[in-house]
């Protein structure tokens, strides 16, 4: 049986506690949320913490709420219930379509949106979400609260700008008139990480597309973004043209790897289709005008 090494416990009971608990108890502590991460990785011995602070009773860090143009979705918000959520639906259905597919009910009942972002697996659903619809991460530590582009948040595989004594609290996603989204999926079996998945936001102005974004999953895209693609976007009208080179864009400059998933060839083939998948769809969503 796996344990993990010795390690001391910490509850906080409000923000302001879990981060002087962070910097009272130094670089080899660890805030945990659900644990799905974490706990797993202490039992591999792959982290090794030697305190871990306890952030599950932060109920002022689990909201999801709409405030001016923007959608604010807190770290401690459990996949269940974006997943469910009918405010974040409503205005990007993306959420409930990839959350459907992220594990399984025991998982999504326990982990967190923070906790899945931090983690900054390459394969994690949530971060290519969040990567398309261009939000901004905020983060609050011993130094005060900052804001970051998340293309700024993943400086890598499993690495993130987070400093040790700082704990990502909320998502702020704009809200945007006109705009689609919509994710699309490959995964072996139900339950199971991606093989490869896309996500998409469009928002299309008098005709034409002004913002696209295209976020891809297990395929290694800097910054879990198919940049190339999304500039391919602008300025033109939604046609399957525009769509289709979009999609090859996408499948070019993405890198994904040979592993028991399958080969490259076959997940650069995945990304090139489902992005064209996930763009269709995300076109022909009508979503409601943002005052
Ligand atoms: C069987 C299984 C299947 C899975 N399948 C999928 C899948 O298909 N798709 C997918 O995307 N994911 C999948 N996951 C991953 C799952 O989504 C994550 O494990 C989970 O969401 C992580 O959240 P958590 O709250 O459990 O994080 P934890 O495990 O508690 O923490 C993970 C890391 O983030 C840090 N952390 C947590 N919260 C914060 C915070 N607010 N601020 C700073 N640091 C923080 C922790 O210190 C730790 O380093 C799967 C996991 C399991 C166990």
């Amino acid at each position: 049986m796996q344990v993990p090494a010795p390690f001391d416990y910490k509850r906080a009971s409000t923000l302001a506690e879990a981060i002087a608990l962070l910097r009272e108890c130094g670089p080899d502590s660890r805030v945990i949320a659900g644990g799905h991460s974490l706990l797993p990785m202490m039992k591999l011995r792959l982290a090794r913490p030697e305190v871990l602070i306890d952030i599950n009773h932060l109920g002022e860090l689990d909201y999801i709420k709409v405030d001016g143009n923007t959608l604010k979705i807190g770290a401690m918000v459990r996949h269940v219930t974006l997943q469910k959520s009918h405010l974040a639906a409503e205005y990007y259905p993306i959420f409930a379509e990839a959350e459907e597919q992220i594990a399984d009910p025991l998982v999504r009942n326990r982990g967190t949106v923070g906790g899945s972002l931090c983690q900054a697996d390459p394969a994690e659903d949530l971060s290519a979400v969040f990567s398309a619809l261009k939000a901004d991460i905020i983060i609050a530590g011993g130094s005060g609260t900052r804001r970051l582009p998340i293309s700024e948040f993943h400086t890598g595989p499993y690495t993130t700008a987070l400093n040790p004594d700082e704990i990502l609290t909320e998502i702020d996603v704009p809200l945007r008139s006109n705009t689609g989204s919509a994710y699309e999926k490959v995964e072996r079996r139900v339950g199971d990480w991606a093989i490869a998945a896309v996500g998409t936001m469009v928002r299309v102005d008098d005709g034409l597309i002004s913002e696209a974004g295209i976020g891809l999953t297990a395929v290694r895209a800097d910054h879990f973004r198919a940049k190339e693609a999304e500039d391919s976007l602008l300025g033109r009208s939604p046609s399957t043209e525009a769509i289709v080179e979009a999609a090859s864009l996408a499948a070019r400059h993405c890198n994904p790897f040979a592993d028991q998933r399958g080969p490259e060839d076959y997940k650069r083939h995945l990304v090139e289709e489902l992005t064209k998948r996930a763009l269709s769809r995300a076109l022909n969503r009508s979503l409601p005008e943002v005052h």
